[in-house]
C-alpha cells in the first residue's frame, strides 16, 4: 500500500501557503542568469547551473506576506522575518542579497533565504538511488521516492534548524524551534508541514538536481558536498 503523505515528527516541511495567491515573479527587465552547462558528451545534460545574479521579482499582492515564494520556488524572506531568526538563534541558514517591489512600483526589503544546513543524502531504503553521474558534466539523475518515511535519517542531520536532504533541495525541512518561531512572531506566507507530500507521477520518476553549489554558497557546498562528489 502506498501511503499519501508520511509523517515528518519531529519535523515540518517550510512551505508556501497553498493556494498560494502571492507568487513571486521575476522582473521582466531583469531575467536571472545562470552559466548555461553544456556536455561534451550528451546533449540531454545541457541546463542552467548557478544563479549569477540575485533575485529581482514582482510580487503580485497588495500587503506581502512576510515570507514570499517565486514560481519555482526561491524563497524571499523580509528584513524583519531574517532579522527574527538571526536574533531567536535559528541555524542552518543564509541570505542572499535580493530585490522585490509590488505591482505598483513600491519597493520592499527582503533577501533570499538560503538553506545551508544538512540533512546527508536520502537512504537509498527512500527509493532514491543515484542512477546517472557524467564523467564529463557532472549531471546527477537520481529514481523517485517510493517511501517518504525513509527520508529522512537522524545520524545524517547536522542538527540545524533549517537543512535540505540530496537530491532534494527545494524542501526545505525545518526543526520545531522554527515552528515556535514562526508562531511566535506570527511570521506569514508558510505552512509548517507534518507531512511530506507524496510527488505527482511525473516527480516519482525521478530528480536531476544539479549540483549542490547552485543552492548554497560554494565553500559550504565544497564542505559537504566534496567527499560525496556533489559539489
Ligand atoms: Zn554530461
Amino acid at each position: 500500500m502506498r501511503l499519501d503523505s508520511f509523517d515528518l515528527d519531529p519535523f515540518f516541511l517550510f512551505d508556501e501557503v497553498k493556494p498560494n495567491t502571492c507568487i513571486a515573479d521575476i522582473a521582466p527587465e531583469a531575467p536571472f542568469e545562470s552559466v548555461k552547462i553544456t556536455c561534451r558528451l550528451v546533449r540531454g545534460h545541457m541546463r542552467c547551473g548557478n544563479r549569477l545574479s540575485d533575485l529581482d521579482v514582482i510580487v503580485p499582492c497588495d500587503s506581502p506576506p512576510d515570507v514570499v515564494f517565486t514560481w519555482g520556488s526561491w524563497c524571499l524572506v523580509q528584513e524583519r522575518t531574517l532579522r527574527i531568526f538571526q536574533d531567536e538563534g535559528l541555524t542552518g541558514f543564509s541570505s542572499r542579497p535580493a530585490r522585490a517591489r509590488s505591482q505598483d512600483g513600491r519597493a520592499f526589503p527582503v533577501s533570499e533565504l538560503v538553506i545551508t544546513g544538512w540533512g546527508g543524502i536520502a537512504p537509498e531504503a527512500s527509493g532514491i538511488r543515484e542512477l546517472e553521474r557524467c564523467p564529463a558534466c557532472g549531471h546527477l539523475r537520481y529514481s523517485g521516492i517510493e517511501e517518504p518515511r525513509e527520508l529522512l535519517d537522524l545520524n545524517n542531520w547536522d542538527r540545524s534548524d533549517f537543512f535540505m536532504v540530496w537530491p532534494l533541495p527545494m524542501y526545505r525541512f525545518v526543526t520545531g524551534r522554527v515552528a515556535e518561531v514562526c508562531a511566535k512572531h506570527k511570521i506569514t506566507g508558510i505552512t509548517l508541514e507534518r507531512n511530506f507530500p507524496l510527488p505527482s507521477e511525473h516527480v516519482i520518476s525521478g530528480y536531476s538536481p544539479g549540483r549542490l553549489s547552485y543552492y548554497m554558497p560554494a565553500d559550504r557546498a565544497h564542505a559537504l558536498g566534496d567527499s560525496l562528489r556533489i559539489s
